[in-house]
């Protein structure tokens, strides 16, 4: 997607704090972290969100929460104290960049229900 600020991150065209790369999936440092540990893991693949997944994304989206999420939470330090993943979608799911990415959140403690 040609003006897709995350499909360029994947891409390298425009920098940011890589933390994880593999064939299909990124995870870079977000540039407003709301927590000491903040990093968004998105896909290579232009998907906008939950909503606009198919059932040819099943593996991806398997990948990032079983394989790559736990990963990074341990090299990241807080699989013992435990973290949040989250996935905003649409506008009142205060979604404002419109390719899919989950937020991997941690190192200090969560309020529920969010604000
Ligand atoms: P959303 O609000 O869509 O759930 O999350 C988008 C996230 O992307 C926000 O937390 C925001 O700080 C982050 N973000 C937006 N633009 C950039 C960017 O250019 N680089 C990085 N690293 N993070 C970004
Ligand atoms: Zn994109």
């Amino acid at each position: 997607m040609a003006d897709c600020i995350f499909c360029k991150i994947a891409q390298k065209e425009i920098p940011s704090s890589l933390v994880y790369e593999d064939e299909q999936v990124v995870a870079f440092k977000d540039l407003e972290p709301q927590a000491p540990v903040h990093v968004l893991v998105i896909p290579k693949k232009h998907v906008e969100s939950v909503l606009a997944l198919t059932a040819e994304d099943k593996a991806m989206v398997s990948h990032i929460l079983v394989d790559v999420v736990p990963q990074l939470a341990r090299e990241l330090g807080v699989d013992e104290k435990g973290f949040r993943v989250v996935t905003n979608t649409g506008a009142e799911g205060g979604q404002s960049v419109k390719h899919l990415h989950f937020h991997l959140l941690g190192g200090r403690s969560m309020q529920w229900p969010p604000g």
